[in-house]
């Protein structure tokens, strides 16, 4: 049997976690899998050095994920072609915004035998809507794509701490292939028959996480940003279902539901961000390149990109938390009417 050779697209700090997990992975389950890894690494100068050389040279992503080794059969490289060459596995984490130039680079160069998985929190947005980025990846590259999604912050991870995780697929064998390719026994995958679902209830958290944050801001306590995950998580399966067919209920209820919501309202960088907003009153752009050190911001551009969707149809109304984060963020609306412009 073939074996199958896994390529990653991306390496930031969730990109660089899970990298350490499949590195470790493909090797225990060598009948599957190839031993070697490429990551690709959108380049960068740290230090007077190329951020691929340093991966490559310390095995440590000093910039994105500093203190945690990645296994030696992973290989840092900085053009997107060379890292796909051969690969039967992709698996995509980047930043949301990021990924249509990845796939207008794949488009064409890409056997429609691969599988992919999309690890991405978030949608691609343009002028004709919303789409979900496994389906971007689909249609650019004509290869079925899953999704894995959940309460996931990457350091805590890195350190080994029990989490759980869920991929969503559309071919049951995909998912256990998959399945296969991220368990740990500190990492545990649930697997669905919903990839929409999974992808975009994490790309929906990231906005409660936003208005978790700014709760934390106000210092309104525990029971108000209790109020806010309830709520929020109603407007994501509400959004979810409204818009797409097929999503299943229970996906609410696994980790990339439910949970992913209460881990990221509060240990996520969303949260972090959204407080300081409050209490600086500084832009999320600037709190963005300050607080992150070149990490990316989801949520509040989410935020932005389904406000587009909800005001089209008029459905501020159904809406009124991802509406009012909305407002805060970016049309200079108090943040104390966070609370009361949603009862
Ligand atoms: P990150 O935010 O830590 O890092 C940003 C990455 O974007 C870096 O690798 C950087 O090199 C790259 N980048 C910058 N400019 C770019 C460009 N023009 N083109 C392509 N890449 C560019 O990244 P991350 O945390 O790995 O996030 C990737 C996805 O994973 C996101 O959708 C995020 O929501 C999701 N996610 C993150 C976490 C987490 O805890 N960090 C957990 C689960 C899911
Ligand atoms: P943040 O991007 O808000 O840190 O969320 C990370 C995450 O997705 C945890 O599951």
């Amino acid at each position: 049997m073939k074996k199958e050779r896994v390529a990653v697209i991306g390496s930031g700090n969730w990109g660089s976690a899970i990298t350490r997990i499949m590195a470790n992975n493909v090797r225990e389950h060598g009948n599957l899998f190839e031993r070697d890894i490429r990551m690709w690494v959108f380049e960068e100068i740290v230090n007077n050095r190329k951020l691929t050389e340093l991966i490559n040279e310390k095995h440590e992503n000093v910039k994105y994920l500093p203190g945690y080794k990645i296994p030696d059969n992973v290989r840092a490289i900085p053009d997107l072609i060379e890292t796909v060459q051969g690969a039967t596995i992709l698996v995509f984490v980047v930043p949301h915004q990021f990924v249509l130039k990845v796939c207008e680079q794949l488009k064409g160069k890409i056997s429609s035998d691969v599988k992919a998985i999309s690890l991405i929190k978030g949608f691609h947005a343009s002028e004709s809507g919303l789409k979900p980025i496994t389906h971007v990846i689909s249609e650019y590259l004509n290869i079925n794509v899953s999704s894995l999604s959940g309460a996931n912050i990457a350091h805590e991870i890195a350190e080994e701490k029990f989490s759980e995780t869920t991929i969503g697929y559309k071919n049951v064998k995909d998912g256990e292939l998959f399945k296969i390719l991220f368990e740990t026994k500190y990492f545990r995958v649930g697997i669905v028959d919903d990839v929409v679902g999974v992808e975009l209830c994490g790309a929906l958290k990231n906005v409660v996480a936003v208005g978790a944050g700014m709760v934390d801001g106000l210092k309104m306590g525990d029971n108000t940003k209790a109020a806010i995950i309830r709520i929020g998580l109603l407007e994501m399966k509400k959004f979810i279902q409204t818009f797409y067919s097929g999503i299943r209920d229970e996906t609410f209820f696994q980790s990339c539901g439910i949970a992913d919501v209460i881990t990221s309202c509060y240990g996520g960088r969303n949260r972090k961000v959204a407080e300081a907003f409050v209490l600086s009153k500084k832009s999320f752009e600037e709190l963005e390149s300050e607080l992150l050190n070149g990490q990316k911001l989801q949520g509040t551009l989410t935020a932005k990109e389904i406000y587009q969707v909800i005001k089209r149809e008029n459905l501020e109304n159904e809406f009124p938390l991802f509406t009012t984060i909305y407002r805060i963020a970016y049309d200079g609306l108090a943040p104390e009417r966070l609370v009361k412009d949603i009862v």
